[in-house]
């Protein structure tokens, strides 16, 4: 048997970097393409084409040779950046999407498999900290998040269009807010776990950390672990309608803080910041749908999870403090 040639687009983030090494110890022959490179460690790509996906061209030369895409690359990041940068990320976002499905149709690609989010269900149904987990089928009628939500719901039916026009096979993926070691942790673009994490790591014991909202919002966070098994598993399965992957731990932002710091054993005084912004109220993943196709769910429990980030996180932390002190010493 030949092995076979996939493409991971957005190679050089969090998500794909994980499933490159996933997908290279499978026994995967592996193209990454990504704008930059990873950040914190090499790529385990066979190959990596560092190309600028808005372009057809090299979306065309990305997909060429190819079997199957894992298409991860989008302009994104945490709740700060996707509510202030509306027009960049949908324009870059719909290029970038637009390009790489109309590259995988024209070089003949079997099967395409879409990032999609939690951020295309409506708004309406996540206006309370105890939302009612949000079910594949209730993404319509449709009040998604700007911008970044109304962009990947329109994927969502680029994808369903290109499947039953051009005979291209497609997975849709809805994450629910993916974190863990190698993930970004700041910078601006960093989730809420990351931010936490390092506020934590940065603090002294008893110090004072801000936190955005007033703390009561919920949410769940899967771990990255689980994230790039789903994502292998659902490309495995025959069902081309969207799936929620995400945890259905539910938590709200002031039990994520309590958890970090008793991880770290550093106790911390939280600052609510009301004026920062914080996104839906409340946010869960029905995992109903994604049992029924897959027999299989994501695990890990946020203590599990958060465990491994917080060292990471920590670790990184320090290490920049080291460079900084050997720095100032040399000057
Ligand atoms: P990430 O930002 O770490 O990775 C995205 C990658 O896309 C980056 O490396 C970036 O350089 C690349 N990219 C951006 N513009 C590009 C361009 N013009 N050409 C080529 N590459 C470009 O994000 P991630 O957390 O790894 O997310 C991966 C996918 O999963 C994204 O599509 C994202 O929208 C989706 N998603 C992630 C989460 C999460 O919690 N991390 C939640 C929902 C959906």
């Amino acid at each position: 048997m030949t092995e076979k040639t996939v493409l991971v687009t957005g190679a050089g983030g969090f998500i794909g970097h994980h499933l490159v090494r996933k997908l290279v110890a499978r026994g995967y022959f592996v193209r990454g393409a990504d704008i930059k490179l990873p950040e914190f460690e090499d790529s385990a790509a066979h190959e990596f084409l560092q190309v600028d996906l808005r372009d057809y061209a090299n979306c065309r030369r990305a997909t060429q040779g190819v079997d199957e895409i894992y298409h991860l690359a989008a302009d994104m990041g945490g709740i700060g950046y996707i509510t202030t940068s509306h027009a960049g990320i949908t324009l870059n976002n719909t290029l970038i999407n637009a390009h790489t499905v109309r590259a995988a149709s024209d070089t003949g690609v079997k099967k395409l498999l879409f990032s999609s989010s939690a951020c295309i269900y409506p708004q309406y149904l996540q206006k309370q900290p105890d939302v009612t987990p949000l079910r594949e089928d209730s993404a319509f009628p449709a009040d998604p998040e700007e911008g970044y939500g109304l962009e990947k719901l329109f994927m969502e039916k680029l994808c369903q269009y290109a499947h039953e026009d051009w005979n291209i096979e497609t997975r849709v993926v809805r994450f629910h807010n993916v974190y863990g070691p190698l993930g970004t942790y700041d910078g601006g673009r960093e989730k809420a776990p990351a931010a936490i994490c390092r506020k934590i790591a940065k603090a002294e014991p008893g110090d004072t950390i801000e936190v955005w909202g007033d703390g009561k919002q919920t949410r769940s966070f899967m771990y990255i672990d689980d994230c790039v098994e789903g994502i292998y598993r659902i490309m495995q399965s025959d069902y081309a309608a969207p799936l929620n992957l995400g945890s259905d731990e539910l938590v709200t932002i002031d039990g994520l803080v309590d958890l970090v710091s008793d991880i770290a054993r550093k106790p911390v005084v939280k600052r609510h910041a009301l004026s920062r912004p914080q996104g839906v109220r409340g946010r869960n993943s029905d995992n109903s749908r994604l049992r029924e196709v897959l027999g299989w769910a994501p695990g890990t429990t946020l203590q599990q999870g958060l465990t491994p980030t917080y060292r990471w996180i920590a670790e990184q932390c320090a290490d920049s403090r080291l460079a900084e002190h050997t720095i100032m010493a040399a000057e």
